[in-house]
Order: structure tokens, then C-alpha cells, then sequence
């Protein structure tokens, strides 16, 4: 005997009825199979909304509209396609069920019925009619078919709802049953009777439950969960897209994956099927022939394996305090005994004997009816103040981390703590007690889909993979791209991939979440037709599948850097050589700060100052571990610091920045480097980065152009202007040299965050004398580092330094 369950997801329309059909009569050719049905997808959601208002009004009308014309269609679909379908006779059969409901409804004021009784009959009518259509569609294709009536038949106590079935009554009461043979057995899923043959029902997801009932009742072999995915996944496969199909997995591990959160199996189906044996095999309705997962009897040595990570999203906790010393078992062996006797499940229980506090974790839909038990029940302690029950109004969350046996193996828990390392979970909790196979984490953080699957992916993923969204490509964008290709096999021996996901510029944009060609990408690119749109970039990059996505911005533009805050808000990184974001307002540069805190996104701009030079990283560091800026000096650009190194060799200023600009060393606009505005900007990101909550107009320059050519907005014409001043410079240098000096654009801060930057004439004794030729060098004089300072110098400019620069920020995105 096999039990085949088709879940509501396989019987959504007319083509799946058909198609289940389909696996029914393969299955009957080589085994006796007994069929067990929920009703459509949606069907119970509707029949539960006319539930919630139970009078008749024009909303339940417009519910009962719905669902009459979802098994209309249904039905009329079926006859389509199969002779001899009764279509008539079920059309008038489900409009009789839906009559006689809305009369029931209208008259349960009047009469002032069980409404109990009533509300679970309603919600049970979409598997009535569910089996009614396949038991004709089945014997409109000849075959026999026998009807189990679940209310007679299957025992349970006399909830309405998420009733409890004894499988004992019910064993007795299905063998009594004389099943005549070559019948194919049909039961509607969801539904049992109580002691005095009323209609209850299982609860939500109740049918795989009534499957491994049947399962047990026939003796049968298998009990097979048809559903629309291809087994059990290490992670709802709908939320975390990276999940694992498992193969196989033990009973044991099946209920706990199932008791926490998932959905693919009712927590009650494994447990009957566990103890008498019977396999369970998960299988995709849409790809019969997939293999699915088995549950069943696994041998301990071959799993100490972590296998799923499951969530429950509505827990809550009921903390009762202890205020005596003596006896404090007996009553904490009451309150459990009123748990039990009240059927609220318990998820699980810490004691702490230091606060005299228990912790019971239940289902949020609980609390209010534990609490008033608890009230009239442990009145006595109450009032003599043996006992509080404190208030605590907290929706909590639960992570379930499962696997045979994992808290006896300490190098599996070592992984769980490490993966969770690179979330920003608040955790309240962790339990490793309640049972061997569970690592359970309480936490209160609202959206922890982005957490499981960082945790996710770190448990079941040997490879790092960062999915790159590169915007702007320029000189630095294409020798990154470069780097990138050239180095993807060295990180591939040390699992990294480094997938390009999207190439833009400001007109179009190149997307392939699989990964662009790095050796083709310039011909892709010619010929993609898409306009470049921001937000379309942020809507691919937060696709929750992607591992560790990341926006590089290779602009200087104000309008990218502006979105800053919604790329991280999305949880994407980023990097960047863009120095706008951090050169706007304090307030805006602060925000950007606290949502990637929020987000526990990265946020990285190496690049911003001294290209590859890693001058914020040390700041960073020197920070943190206790350091204080008392000044700093130095040259902050690579054009300035070449430009004016040509000059000294007689070339003129117009003639120096033109060749700047040709080898990449300047902004995309000379005048920004000219300005003294560039530096000022690099500046300000440093003293920021020192403490100082300082603006961009807060930094001095000291203009060395004139100011109608600062108003100069064309490129072209501000270097045909710039010869004007050829003259100019030669004899700045020329009277230096008179003195042994040369020309530096230096920026410094003093203390107290006092900022300037202006052209200052140096001599051989000052460390900047010899920075020339595209060089930077950085002087920082701190609490640590004095009277001798701490000096980085190197080129400060130029793509293939800056790209490499990004590609060290890159590598720091790994977890
Ligand atoms: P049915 O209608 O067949 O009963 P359900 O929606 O009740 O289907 O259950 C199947 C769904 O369970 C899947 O579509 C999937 O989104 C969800 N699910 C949750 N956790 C898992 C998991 N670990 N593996 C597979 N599916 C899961
Ligand atoms: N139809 C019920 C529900 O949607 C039972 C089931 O599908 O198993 O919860
Ligand atoms: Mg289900």
C-alpha cells in the first residue's frame, strides 16, 4: 500500500487536477495507493476570511463569489478534457455546498449555533469538493474508487480545530473497513470527527498529517507528500533561492525541521510515520520523475551534518518568576502541567535558577489564552505572591539550525557561532539543550530573512561569491575589470568569485545575473540597448538569491552618490573611488553610517584618498585602538603632485596638465584637481575620518586660478585658459628655485580640525620636498606617532593603483 498526498499547490486548476490524475493511475499499475487530497491553493485562505466575519455580508459575498468560480473553472476545465466528466452534476453540487453555507451563516445569529461547529465545517469544504471532482474524474476514466469518510473514521478529541487524532481508535476503525479490491481509496485531507461524529478539522496544513495517519491505519509501505517543490530543501527554497535540495533525511530531523517553521510538512505527519516505520518521500507534482527527499531511519554515524535552517516568525515569551526558594520544582511542575493539559505547545523553556525566572517560548497566537489560564490557575500563588507573571509585549523570532546529533559535535557549533558572526542579529537567545538536533536562536530583529540567509549560505557554501554591479567605466572601472579577469583563477583555488553582474555608464547598461564574459564584455556592451536606470540596478542587486552583492560606483557623480543610502537600505554594498557621498552635509554622511550599521552592510571608499594608498584603513585602525590626530599634512593629489613636478623640469602648466590628464592622473575635469577643490574634498574626508564634524565649506583653499576661470564649466576651454597662465607659473618657479625651494599643493589639519589648503614653497629640508611625479604623501602626526610621524607615500593617482585599490576593498567585502 502508498499513500499519495497532493497538496493544494498540486491542485491549484483544471491542468494540475489532470495532471495529478495522471500520477494516480501510474501509481495504481504496480501498487494498491490510497489518495488523500487538499483543497486548491488559496481555497482554505478565502474559506477562513468568511471565517473572520461570519456574517453574511457583501465582503463574505464577494469571498463565496471567489471560490465558486475557482471550482467552476475547475471543474469546466476538467470536462474539456475528459469524456464522460459529470460536469453538470458537480456544478450544481458546488453550488448546493455554497447555498447551503451562506443559509447556515445568515441563520447562525438567529439561532445562535455552535459557531465552532459551523467554522469548521466552512473551512473544510474546499477538500470535500477537492476529492468529489477527482473521485468523478477518476471513474470517468473507468477506474474504481472506494470513499473513506474521515469523519467516521478518523478519532480524534473534541477540538474543532488543530485537533489531536488517536491513531489507536482510528487504526481499529479503518481495518473494520472492508476496502473491496482493485479500488482506488479516496480520503479528503485536513478533516476528522470528534466522539460524537461532528466535523473538526487538523489544522493549516493538516492533509499531510491525515496522510500519515492513512499511512499507519493501511500498513502502508510509503507515504508519499506530493507538493511544488522538489523535496525538502535546506531552507524554504521561496525565500532563501541558494537552498540545498536534501536528499535524505531522518525522521528525527524531518519533525524538528517541520515543528519550526517549515511549511513543506504539518509538524504533526512525521511522528506516526517515525513510529511505525513507514518512509516518507517528499516529490515535485510538476517533475514526477525528480527523485525528491526521503525521510526515514538514518543511521547516526552517517549524519552529524547540519541539514536546514527554519524560522518562525510570531514567538513570544511568558516569563514567570519564582519568589520562594522551596519547593520551586513543584510548582515549576505545574505550571508544565497546565501547559500540558491545555495543549499550548511549549517550543522550549530555559530555567534560570540565579533569576528564579522560567522562560516559556510559545506561538504568539497563544498568549493571550496561556496567560488567563495561568491566571485562574496558579491563583493561590498569585495572590500570596509565591509567583509574578511578567508582562513582556515582545514579538520574537526563532532560528532553528537542525541536523542529527549537531549539539554533540563542537565543531558544528563552532560553524553556527561563526556564521552568525556576519549578521547583525540582536540575539536574545540561544539554546543548545532543548534537543540534540537543534541549535535554537531567539531573536527580536523584524526582517531576519536577510540573516538566514547570510547564515545560510555560510553553513552550506564553501564558495565566497560577490556579485558585482559596476557603474561608471572609465580609465579606473576598465583596468579594474582587467585585474578582476586576470586574477579570477588565482580566487578561484581559494573559492572566491568575483562575478560581474552588471556594466554600466551613464546612457546604457549590460546585465547578466550569470555573469558577463570578462574577455567579451566591450562587444556585449556595444551592442545592449538598455538605458541605464539606477533604481533598475538596486532592484537586480537586492534579489535575495545573490550572496553578496555589491554596488562599485567608478563615477564622480553626485546624482549616484545620492542613492548611497538606498543601495545600503536594500542590502547591497558598496564601493567606491566616488568622493561625493562622503563631502556631503555631516547629516548626510552620518546617515549613510547608521544604515549600513543597520543593515550590516559594508561600505568602502579606500580610493577616495590616495588611491590605493591605505590611508583609511589606518586611520581606522590607529582609531580604534586609541589614537588621537594632533596634525597632518601632506599631498593629497596625484595630478597637483605631477603637474607641478613638470614644472620644475620646464614645462609649462597648460603643457604639464594636458599630459596629466592623458595618463589618467587627473579628475575627469583638470579644474577640479586646479581648483584646489579635489584636495579639499580629500581633506575633509580625512578629518572626518579623524573625529571632526566638519563641512566642505569649512576647508580653506587658497585659489591658485583666477576666479573667472573656476566659473570655466567646458574642459576643453578651461585648458585652452589655462595657457594663460603658463606665464604666470614660470616665474612662481623661478623665483623659488632662487631660493632653493619648490612649489607643493599641500592640505593640512591642525588641531581642532582646522583645515587649509593652499600652494606653499618648500625646501630640501621638509619630507615633501622630493614628492613629485603623481606621488602622495601623507604625514600624520598622532598621540602615538610623534615626535617622528607616520608617513605614507606612493602614487596617489592613476587607474591601475586606484583599481587595485577597489580590489582590496573588495576582498574585504569576504566573510
Ligand atoms: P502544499 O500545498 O503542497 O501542501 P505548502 O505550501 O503547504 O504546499 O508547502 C510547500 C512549500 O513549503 C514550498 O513551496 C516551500 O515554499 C515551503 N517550504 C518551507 N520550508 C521548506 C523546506 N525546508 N524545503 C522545501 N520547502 C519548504
Ligand atoms: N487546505 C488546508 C490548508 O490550506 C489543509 C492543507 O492544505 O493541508 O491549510
Ligand atoms: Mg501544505
Amino acid at each position: 500500500m502508498r499513500i499519495l498526498k497532493f497538496g493544494g499547490t498540486s491542485l491549484s486548476n483544471s491542468k494540475k487536477f489532470l495532471e495529478v490524475s495522471k500520477i494516480i493511475e501510474k501509481k495504481f499499475k504496480n501498487d494498491n495507493i490510497a489518495i488523500v487530497l487538499s483543497a486548491p491553493a488559496k481555497i482554505t485562505n478565502y474559506l477562513e476570511q468568511i471565517n473572520k466575519n461570519i456574517t453574511f455580508n457583501k465582503n463574505s459575498k464577494n469571498i463565496f463569489q471567489k471560490i465558486e468560480t475557482i471550482f467552476y473553472e475547475l471543474s469546466n476545465g476538467i470536462n474539456k478534457q475528459q469524456n464522460n466528466f459529470p460536469n453538470n452534476n458537480i456544478n450544481k453540487y458546488i453550488t448546493n455546498t455554497f447555498d447551503d453555507l451562506k443559509n447556515k451563516i445568515k441563520k447562525i445569529k438567529l439561532l445562535n449555533d455552535n459557531s465552532k461547529k459551523l467554522f469548521s465545517e466552512i473551512i473544510s469544504k474546499g477538500e470535500i469538493i477537492s476529492i468529489k471532482i477527482m473521485q468523478q474524474l477518476l471513474i470517468s476514466k473507468n477506474y474504481l474508487t472506494f470513499y473513506i469518510d474521515p469523519i467516521k473514521n478518523i478519532v480524534t478529541n473534541n477540538d474543532y480545530f488543530e485537533s489531536d487524532v488517536n491513531i489507536s481508535k482510528t487504526k481499529k476503525n479503518i481495518q473494520k473497513i472492508k476496502i473491496p479490491n482493485k479500488h482506488i481509496i479516496l480520503m479528503p485531507g485536513f478533516i476528522a470527527g470528534n466522539k460524537n461524529h461532528e466535523l473538526v478539522t487538523l489544522g493549516r496544513n493538516g492533509s499531510d498529517y491525515s496522510a500519515a495517519i492513512l499511512a499507519v491505519c493501511l500498513n502502508a509501505k510509503v507515504c508519499e507528500i506530493w507538493t511544488d517543490v522538489d523535496g525538502i530543501y535546506t531552507s524554504d527554497p521561496k525565500i532563501i533561492p541558494t537552498a540545498k535540495l536534501l536528499k535524505s533525511i531522518s525522521y528525527q530531523e524531518a519533525i524538528e525541521l517541520s515543528s519550526f517553521g517549515a511549511k513543506i510538512l504539518h509538524p504533526k505527519t512525521i511522528l506516526p510515520l517515525f513510529k511505525s516505520n513507514i518512509k516518507c518521500i517528499i516529490k515535485n507534482t510538476y517533475f514526477p520523475e525528480k527523485t525528491g527527499t526521503i525521510i526515514q531511519n538514518i543511521f547516526e554515524e552517517q549524519s552529524t551534518n547540519i541539514k536546514g535552517i527554519t524560522y518562525l516568525n510570531n514567538i513570544v515569551n511568558i516569563v514567570i518568576k519564582i519568589n520562594i526558594f522551596k519547593n520551586i520544582n513543584f510548582i515549576i511542575e505545574k505550571i508544565f502541567s497546565i501547559f500540558l493539559n491545555f495543549d499550548i505547545q511549549i517550543l522550549f523553556h530555559v530555567t534560570s535558577y540565579l533569576e528564579n525566572k522560567i522562560y516559556f517560548y510559545i506561538i504568539q497566537k497563544y498568549k493571550d489564552q496561556i496567560k488567563n489560564i495561568l491566571k485562574k490557575k496558579l491563583q493561590k500563588e498569585l495572590i500570596y505572591d509565591i509567583i509574578n507573571i511578567i508582562n513582556i509585549d515582545q514579538t520574537l523570532k526563532l532560528i532553528n539550525i537542525v541536523g542529527n546529533n549537531i549539539n554533540n559535535n563542537i565543531n558544528v557549533q563552532k560553524k553556527i557561532f561563526l556564521s552568525l558572526k556576519n549578521t547583525n542579529l540582536n540575539i536574545i537567545s540561544t539554546n543548545t539543550t532543548f534537543s540534540k538536533n537543534s541549535f535554537i536562536i531567539i531573536t527580536n530583529n523584524n526582517n531576519i530573512h536577510e540573516n538566514i540567509k547570510i547564515i545560510h549560505n555560510k553553513l552550506f557554501y564553501k564558495i565566497n561569491i560577490i556579485e558585482i554591479f559596476l557603474i561608471g567605466i572609465g580609465g579606473v572601472a576598465k583596468a579594474l575589470l582587467k585585474q578582476i579577469q586576470k586574477q579570477s583563477q588565482i580566487l578561484k583555488n581559494k573559492n572566491i568569485i568575483f562575478k560581474i553582474c552588471s556594466i554600466s555608464n551613464s546612457k546604457k547598461m549590460l546585465i547578466n545575473l550569470d555573469g558577463i564574459n570578462l574577455i567579451t564584455w566591450k562587444e556585449q556592451f556595444h551592442t545592449t540597448h538598455k538605458k541605464f536606470c539606477i533604481k533598475k540596478i538596486i532592484k537586480y542587486a537586492k534579489n535575495i538569491s545573490l550572496f553578496n552583492p555589491v554596488i562599485i560606483d567608478c563615477t564622480a557623480s553626485q546624482e549616484i552618490a545620492n542613492f548611497y543610502y538606498d543601495i545600503l537600505k536594500n542590502n547591497i554594498n558598496i564601493v567606491t573611488p566616488n568622493k561625493k557621498a562622503n563631502t556631503n552635509t555631516w547629516k548626510e554622511y552620518a546617515n549613510i553610517r547608521n544604515i549600513a550599521i543597520k543593515k550590516n552592510k559594508k561600505f568602502f571608499y579606500e580610493t577616495n584618498v590616495s588611491a590605493g594608498l591605505p590611508i583609511i584603513k589606518t586611520l581606522k585602525n590607529l582609531f580604534d585602538s586609541g589614537d588621537e590626530l594632533i596634525s597632518f599634512e601632506g599631498i593629497l593629489s596625484g595630478s597637483l603632485s605631477f603637474i607641478f613636478g613638470k614644472l620644475e623640469e620646464g614645462l609649462s602648466i597648460s603643457e604639464a596638465t594636458i599630459m596629466a590628464k592623458k595618463l589618467g592622473f587627473t579628475e575627469p575635469n583638470p579644474k577640479d584637481d586646479l581648483s584646489g577643490l579635489d584636495v579639499a574634498r580629500k581633506l575633509l574626508i580625512l578629518a572626518r575620518e579623524s573625529g571632526y564634524k566638519l563641512e566642505l565649506e569649512d576647508i580653506k583653499i587658497i585659489p591658485i586660478l583666477p576666479k573667472y576661470m573656476l566659473k570655466i564649466k567646458d574642459k576643453n576651454t578651461f585648458i585652452s585658459e589655462l595657457s594663460k597662465l603658463n606665464e604666470y607659473f614660470y616665474n612662481k618657479i623661478k623665483l623659488a628655485k632662487k631660493y632653493k625651494k619648490v612649489l607643493r599643493f599641500i592640505g593640512t589639519i591642525k588641531k581642532g580640525g582646522l583645515c587649509k589648503v593652499e600652494l606653499t614653497e618648500v625646501d630640501k629640508k621638509n619630507p615633501l620636498y622630493n614628492v613629485k611625479n603623481g606621488e602622495n604623501a601623507l604625514i600624520i602626526y598622532s598621540k602615538y606617532y610623534q615626535p617622528i610621524p607616520l608617513v605614507l607615500k606612493g602614487y596617489g593617482a592613476g587607474n591601475n593603483v586606484t583599481a587595485a585599490g577597489i580590489f582590496s576593498d573588495l576582498l574585504q567585502l569576504l566573510p
